[in-house]
């Protein structure tokens, strides 16, 4: 394949905006080579702007689950922009779309809207720490809740529990307030409750994870999560930004029958705009301005252009009932059908998938947790993405990032990726 044009473009962008990119994992930094420049998409197709067409495992990270230029979301969009784009008043269509997500999600009875997944989860674990009257925070190794600075935080030296920094900018003093524990070790949070008696606001979670790879929840593990919140009067943030309104209508939670106190929405809720969401039980969320103390806004919250985006996928995903059971055999099936080339070429693998999440990791130990999901970033998956690329396969270009299965899939397309991997590796 040819990228002329997507290596020219990239140079220009270099010259006006760090890096080329406004995400740094769009730069292929992990995997090597230079980004594609997308010029156009539809259904599960994109076009880059030399003329080929990928086939997309990306989909915007996960919003797109119709797949690109879904109509009814364009045209609704489209209609709505003629009315106006933005008036930083109440609109209608604000309550509409609260209405329909609080009766899909489960445990949920209020809603507010933010622009982005890193807002939601910003102002939930604010909210959080208001509720509760306390500052710490615990979060799991590997688990990304957006870029805001007590996320970016990694595991301190030695056998201190609380982080550090892990970028330049977040200070020792934010850091000192975000515990960091184990995906998938009850055992790890617990000491880390114990040890920090009475301050801990919240646990934030994604209830299933999907940035460092996919990697599925334990049996048990979050209903162990719910009862140590329960115990230690913390709360329990699920960041859904990824897993809401793609593992079930209601998410994780309806998925695995655990309640979380406060959930994060983004991605798939914003049918492709920019569009974030906290939502949780009344006393929890009244607790926000203007009706409680807690402060949180935005000049673009509840933008009628993103919020008609996502009314309509909303609407969509609730109206086809056999939406979540196709995306499950879709995904099944690429998954059977990449195993079966793996072991054929004698790949070391392993796959872990749910629901319409996957990722293939290039070891065959088990994929539990952060530590585990850095076996299988090496050559092989390099090797993996290039040759894919190669063969009109778009994954995404890290090791730790999850494939995202779309409606617009065809089995002719899933049988052309599992054409594609037996070529890589033939
Ligand atoms: C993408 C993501 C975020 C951040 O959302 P942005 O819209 O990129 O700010 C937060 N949490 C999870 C689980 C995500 O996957």
């Amino acid at each position: 394949m040819l990228y002329q044009r997507s290596s020219q473009l990239f140079a220009e962008a270099e010259k006006v905006i760090p890096g080329g990119v406004n995400s740094p994992v769009r730069a292929f930094k992990s995997v090597g080579g230079t980004p594609i420049y997308v010029k156009e998409a539809k259904g599960a197709y994109l076009y880059d702007e030399d003329g080929n067409r990928l086939i997309d495992y990306i989909n915007s990270w996960g919003p797109m689950i119709l797949g690109h230029a879904y109509q009814p979301v364009v045209d609704a969009v489209v209609e709505k922009a003629k009315l106006g784009t933005s008036f930083g008043m109440p609109t209608e269509i604000e309550t509409q779309i609260a209405a329909l997500a609080v009766s899909m999600v489960p445990n949920v009875d209020k809603i507010r809207f933010v622009n982005s997944g890193t807002e939601a989860c910003m102002s939930a674990v604010r909210l959080a720490r208001g509720f509760t009257k306390r500052e710490k925070i615990i979060k799991f190794k590997g688990c990304y809740h957006g870029h805001s600075d007590s996320f970016l935080i990694q595991a301190g030296s030695g056998a201190v529990t609380f982080g550090s920094p892990n970028s330049p900018g977040v200070t020792q003093g934010t850091a000192k307030d975000t515990l960091l524990a184990t995906y998938n070790d009850l055992e790890n949070v617990k000491m880390i409750l114990e040890s920090n008696p009475g301050e801990v606001a919240a646990i934030i979670i994604e209830p299933v994870a999907g940035n460092m790879g996919c990697i599925p929840p334990q049996e048990g593990f979050l209903q162990g999560l719910r009862s140590l919140c329960d115990e230690h009067g913390t709360l329990l943030i699920f960041d859904e930004v990824m897993t809401g309104f793609r593992l079930a209508r209601g998410g994780a939670q309806e998925l695995f029958g655990v309640n979380a106190d406060l959930v994060t929405f983004g991605k798939v809720i914003g049918g492709g705009l920019p569009v974030g969401a906290f939502a949780g039980r009344a006393e929890i969320m009244d607790y926000l301005a203007p009706v409680g103390p807690v402060y949180q806004a935005g000049t673009l919250s509840g933008n009628p252009l993103a919020m008609a985006a996502g009314l309509t996928m909303l609407q969509e995903i609730e109206r086809d009932k056999n939406l979540f059971k196709r995306l499950d055999e879709k995904t099944a099936y690429l998954e059977k059908g990449i195993r079966k080339v793996l072991e054929e070429k004698q790949v070391p693998f392993t796959i872990n998938k749910i629901g319409s999440m996957i990722s293939v990791f290039f070891d065959i130990r088990e994929v539990v947790d952060f530590d585990t999901a850095g076996y299988g970033n090496n050559e092989t998956f390099k090797k993996f993405f290039h040759g894919l690329l190669a063969n009109g396969v778009y994954i995404a270009p890290s090791s730790y990032e999850t494939w995202f299965i779309t409606d617009a899939l065809t089995y002719d397309d899933l049988d052309f990726t599992i054409g594609a991997v037996d070529k890589v590796f033939s």
